[in-house]
């Protein structure tokens, strides 16, 4: 058996007797296992992706159905050949998503607090944990196990962080973890700030956006977690405030609006369509601030580019850092 015999029709036939069979009975007729990771879908419903394949043989003019132990393939080659035949493939998680940044934040607070010891289980604190971890929106619902952030995962994540301290055997050393976990050695006071702040954030219900899938302009590797940092853009974004800052500065300024870094001017260069538009950045970061009121003085306005450049890498540039940089000093 070659598995590029293999056509679409047969692999309808074998689905087709799936449906009817039912999942068990189709499985104990072909004598497979259930699948753990890959599956086919059609019309929605989830099959079994080698079982199907190995019932789709039978199908095959002179051929027989083969059997789970004569399979050559595995799972990956046969998801690769129903793929080519037009079939949707879904590949089941097989663990729990890594750690992100905020949530090792979080965790790694906790461990700080707890006198840099790791925390039970049955520990109320870890119960809060991992009912914060399970509401925020940085892994997607179908790349989470039913044991996502569950207490024993959040437990196990303390202990690792605990063991990554000096003079102490690491027992997982991900690399995350050890920046994370340096970013709080190094600033116990600020990390613990921007700690509070995740949960305050999450707290007022403003990360209820899907942070999974990361923006252009996010800097992954931001100390201060992807929630606050987008949180800084959403803050940065709010047409008041642009509105406040522009009038402010136009009345300074001759009625003209450009970057205050490389002077670019939108409505000289683009005409009627560039008029008045300019992006509006916060010098103080999120983070640092604490504060979710806007303050004149702590507002610069910036083309897209020189805006992009300043948040492209952690830290973020000040104004008259990117001035230097460009050379317009
Ligand atoms: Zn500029
Ligand atoms: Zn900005």
């Amino acid at each position: 058996m070659k598995l590029s015999d293999l056509t679409v029709e047969a692999v309808n036939l074998a689905l087709d007797e799936f449906d009817l069979r039912g999942r068990d009975g189709f499985l104990s007729k072909y004598h497979y296992g259930p699948a753990r990771a890959y599956f086919v879908v059609r019309n929605g419903t989830r099959y079994d992706s080698k079982a199907v394949v190995g019932a789709a043989y039978g199908y095959l003019p002179g051929q027989d159905a083969v059997r789970s132990n004569d399979f050559s393939g595995g799972d990956k080659t046969v998801a690769t050949v129903l793929r080519k035949l037009g079939f949707e493939v879904q590949v089941a998680p097989t663990q729990n998503p890594d750690w992100a940044r905020d949530e090792l934040i979080l965790a790694c607070d906790l461990v700080a607090k707890n006198g840099w010891r790791e925390l039970r289980s049955t520990d109320d604190r870890v119960g809060e944990l991992s009912a914060l971890l399970q509401q925020l929106p940085l892994h997607p619902p179908a790349t989470r196990l039913d044991t996502f952030r569950n207490r024993k995962g959040v437990a196990r994540k303390t202990l690792d962080l605990a063991s990554l301290l000096p003079g102490r055997t690491a027992i997982h050393s991900g690399k995350l973890d050890l920046l994370v976990l340096n970013d709080f050695r190094a600033a116990p006071e600020d990390m613990a700030r921007v700690a509070d702040q995740i949960r305050q954030t999450v707290a007022d219900g403003s990360t209820s956006v899907d942070l999974s899938v990361a923006f252009e302009d996010e800097d992954e590797g931001a100390s201060e977690g992807r929630i606050l940092q987008r949180q800084h853009f959403a803050r940065e974004r709010d047409r008041k405030l642009r509105q406040r800052k522009i009038n402010d500065f136009k009345a300074k300024h001759d009625n003209q609006v450009y970057c205050e870094v490389c002077l670019f001017d939108f409505g000289y260069f683009y005409g009627a369509r560039g008029r008045d538009y300019i992006e509006v950045h916060h010098v103080v970061p999120l983070s640092q601030s604490g504060e979710t009121t806007n303050r004149l003085k702590d507002l610069v306005l910036l083309c897209a580019n020189c805006h992009r450049m300043i948040h492209r890498r952690s830290p973020w540039l000040k104004p008259d850092e990117l001035r230097a940089l460009i050379g317009n000093v």
